[in-house]
């Protein structure tokens, strides 16, 4: 981890843009590198596992900013970059039916073969939609409304989803706390580094309105990976909109 731009000094890495445009970061440049050798068993015992601190573990080294830092949004385009461009010959796959009502009517009038509805994509970087933080909207909203809450707020972090996920795993939270993962995370550190602390803060301090406050933040500053991918059939090229996720447990192409 350093302040310096590392794409500058080491040929391995390269810059990449975010989808917050660093807005919410004291650094305004990321360099990344594809997974090596050490990391990807690291990411297999992280699967094996299902520890997510450890996937976050292992894929730290291929940045050169603090990992835990970083926004949700940021992080899963991060990864993206990396599935994409660590395993080339084994990409994204998703399999899909295809639902066009009148290619459907003529596999029942049997004029296709059933099959014909079955599609089978490989996922590029072309097909993957970032969302961008809107910035123009951010500030906007900051210009009329002054502040949005009487809280300092802050997207919540990589390094909050870490702890949360410790929290719900010794049972000191409940799975699913929404209060916990949306409220309390959206509370700037200044409120307190550990998100414990902000859940904490937030049980007793927020009321309703402050609560609404939040939600309005939360919609404001949405950015990441669009996991909705367009795609075509290939007998009658209807499109359709299939989902795609990637999670500590099949990121490793060849782990069952
Ligand atoms: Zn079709």
């Amino acid at each position: 981890m350093t302040t310096e731009n590392l794409a500058n000094i080491d040929a391995d890495y390269v810059n990449i843009s975010l989808p917050s445009n660093f807005h919410f970061y004291d650094f305004k440049t990321l360099s990344i590198r594809p997974l090596k050798a050490k990391e990807i068993l690291k990411i297999y015992k992280a699967s094996r596992t299902n520890s997510f601190l450890m996937l976050v573990q292992a894929i730290a080294p291929c940045i050169d900013k603090d990992i835990m830092k970083l926004t949700i949004g940021d992080f899963w385009s991060v990864m993206y970059w990396l599935k994409l461009n660590s395993f080339t010959k084994s990409p994204i796959q998703v399999t899909w039916e295809c639902r066009d009502e009148k290619h459907i009517e003529q596999v029942n009038a049997g004029t296709l073969e059933p099959k014909s509805l079955n599609n089978h994509d490989i996922i590029n970087k072309t097909l993957i939609e970032e969302v961008q933080l809107d910035t123009d909207k951010l500030d906007a909203a900051l210009l009329s409304l002054g502040v949005i809450s009487r809280f300092k707020l802050n997207p919540s972090t990589i390094g909050d989803t870490c702890e949360a996920v410790d929290l719900m795993d010794a049972k000191v939270i409940e799975e699913n706390d929404d209060f916990f993962t949306k409220y309390a995370a959206h509370l700037h550190p200044d409120h307190g580094i550990k998100l414990k602390d902000r859940y904490d803060k937030a049980l007793d301090e927020l009321t309703p309105d402050d609560m609404i406050d939040i939600d309005v933040y939360a919609d404001l500053i949405k950015h990441g990976i669009n996991e909705q991918v367009k795609v075509k059939c290939k007998e009658c090229g209807a499109l359709r909109e299939v989902a795609i996720s990637l999670n500590a447990l099949d990121f490793l192409p060849y782990i069952r």
